[in-house]
C-alpha cells in the first residue's frame, strides 16, 4: 500500500531521511571529529525522527475509514442538505479528472471550467469553503474508494 497522500510531506520525509543516511558517512570521511559514535548514532535518530513525524497524519488517514473521516464533521450526513449531496455525487453528475482510491484524492472539473481537488478531508470546491462540511465530491470520492475496497 502505497501511504503518501502528500507529496509534500513525502518528500519533507524523504529529505530528513536523506540527511540521517549522510551523517555516518559525513563521519567517516572525518567530519565531526568532535563527536562520539553514541553523539553521531544520536543526530542520526534525531534526523530520521524529524523526518517520520512528517508522515504520520498520511499514514493514520489512509488506515482511517473511509466513514469515519467523513463522520469528524459534525453534520448529521442523513440531513436532506446532506442526502442531496450524496445522491448529486451518485447520478453522474460531477466530472471526475483523475481518481486515486490509493491516495484517496481526486481531481473532478469545476463548472466553469476550473477544477477541485478532493480528499475525505478536504476539498477546494466552493462548497466546502463555506461549509467545511463534506461536499459532492468527497462523497463520490468515498464511493469510489469503497467499491475499489471492496473488490480487493
Ligand atoms: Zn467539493
Amino acid at each position: 500500500m502505497f501511504l503518501f497522500t502528500s507529496t509534500k510531506r513525502f518528500y519533507i520525509t524523504l529529505l530528513f531521511l536523506l540527511i540521517a543516511v549522510t551523517i555516518p558517512i559525513q563521519a567517516a570521511a572525518g567530519a565531526y571529529s568532535e563527536y562520539g559514535p553514541v553523539e553521531i548514532a544520536g543526530m542520526v535518530l534525531l534526523y530520521a525522527a524529524i523526518g517520520l513525524i512528517f508522515i504520520i497524519p498520511e499514514i493514520v488517514y489512509s488506515l482511517t475509514k473511509t466513514e469515519k473521516l467523513l463522520k469528524r464533521y459534525e453534520v448529521n450526513k442523513d440531513a436532506r442538505p446532506q442526502i442531496q449531496r450524496q445522491e448529486r455525487a451518485r447520478n453522474g453528475e460531477l466530472t471526475p479528472r483523475k481518481i486515486n482510491a490509493k491516495c484517496r484524492c481526486a481531481t473532478f472539473s469545476g463548472r466553469k471550467g476550473g477544477s477541485y481537488r478532493a480528499t475525505l478531508k478536504s476539498c477546494t470546491c466552493p462548497d466546502f469553503k463555506e461549509r467545511k462540511a463534506p461536499c459532492k465530491h468527497m462523497y463520490y470520492l468515498m464511493d469510489q474508494i469503497e467499491r475499489s475496497d471492496s473488490r480487493e
